[in-house]
């Protein structure tokens, strides 16, 4: 991993030789998580209210040892040619076409906008980093706010560290529960923040929700 980034540096991540190779949407078991700006984008970009996203591309899973549950993409079974000889059975997110392209490239969640990248959360603000996860040759240098392509980055920012320090303090609250106490706080989270439909402005609408979870949650 190299970098400590700002969103208005310049870092080698565009590949003019990227063919759609789709390897970065194969195999990724449940890390392909979800925070209530991706269920937003998702539910207004496929026309289907959340609770419809569930019941084929989207799932649950928990996040860390406190118990934290949140969403996350689906990955779906296939046979895809391994080389001349043969097929090989792979899992592919449900959204990834056959030609390797993204069905939903304009509405795709977070995770799949950063790739290559990380992020951290440091008390002077968000950095990013390169996870060196892609290998394709040729790549030239792109500012990291044009590779994101989220409009008010400021406050999409925003919104990330205080999803962020609301996901930690839960999370520790979620540690001093029993198991039932643990599924009903996850279960009214997931119907706060996933299951519940955003209109108007999503920041406001998220802003107002997180202070009402803080004050029945934590
Ligand atoms: S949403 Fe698109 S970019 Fe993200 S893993 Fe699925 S196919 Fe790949």
């Amino acid at each position: 991993m190299k970098g400590n980034y700002t969103s208005r540096d310049l870092v080698r991540l565009a590949s003019s030789r990227c063919a759609g190779c789709g390897d970065c949407c194969r195999n990724m078991g449940d890390s392909i998580r979800l925070d209530p700006y991706d269920a937003y984008m998702l539910s207004y970009g496929l026309h289907k209210p959340f609770q419809k996203l569930i019941e084929n591309e989207v799932g649950f899973s928990v996040t860390n040892e406190q118990g934290l549950v949140l969403p996350h993409l689906m990955m779906k079974q296939v046979l895809r040619k391994a080389d001349e000889k043969g097929q090989q059975a792979v899992t592919e997110c449900t959204f990834l076409a056959a030609d390797g392209k993204c069905r939903i490239h304009g509405v795709r969640p977070g995770v799949c906008r950063l790739f290559p990248l990380g992020r951290q959360y440091e008390e002077s603000g968000i950095t990013y980093f390169d996870l060196e996860a892609c290998d394709m040759p040729g790549k030239s240098k792109v500012r990291i706010d044009k590779w994101l392509g989220i409009p008010d980055l400021e406050e999409y920012h925003a919104f990330k560290e205080n999803w962020h320090t609301f996901c930690k303090r839960l999370s520790d609250r979620l540690s001093e529960e029993d198991q039932d106490t643990r599924k009903k706080i996850n279960t009214l989270m997931l119907h706060m923040f996933f299951m519940t439909g955003y209109d108007g402005d999503f920041y406001e609408c998220f802003e107002v929700r997180r202070k009402q979870a803080e004050q029945i949650l934590l």
